[in-house]
């Protein structure tokens, strides 16, 4: 009986000063949308395309097939296309491309409450 009562006040006693441990320290969360987090310059989000030219190599070394090239019939890129729901931001698309077209921004806002409009049209900046 009196060991229960004992390791009960242990328990107890050892909560409480979980609890004050944590009391005074940082919090490790944020007031997200208000406040937003310190990115890394290295942060892989929203992909930039500039300068193009649709040699198609990004989409070769893309291992989860996420990128659409389309061109027009004089062979110049129409539209490129990058399925979010399939990206996994590994960054194969910017390290590969040989005219360093493809960039990574800190854009990290992806959410959509649609699957389809994952697919998102990437503008072609020359
Ligand atoms: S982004 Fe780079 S690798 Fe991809 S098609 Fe354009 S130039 Fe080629
Ligand atoms: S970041 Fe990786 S997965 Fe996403 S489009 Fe580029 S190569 Fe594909």
């Amino acid at each position: 009986m009196v060991k229960k009562i004992f390791l009960s006040i242990k328990a107890i006693l050892k909560g409480h000063f979980a609890v004050l441990k944590h009391l005074f320290r940082q919090p490790v969360t944020m007031e997200y949308p208000e406040v937003h987090p310190f990115l890394s310059p290295y942060f892989r989000g929203r992909h930039v395309l500039e300068g193009c030219r649709g040699c198609g190599l990004c989409k070769r070394v893309c291992p989860s097939d996420a990128i659409m090239i389309e061109k027009n019939d004089n062979h110049y890129l129409n539209k490129y296309v990058i399925d979010y729901s399939k990206c996994i931001f590994c960054g194969n698309c910017m390290f590969y491309c040989p005219t360093h077209s493809m960039k990574m921004s800190g854009d990290y806002e992806l959410a959509v409450s649609d699957k389809k409009d994952l697919s998102v049209d990437i503008e072609i900046k020359s």
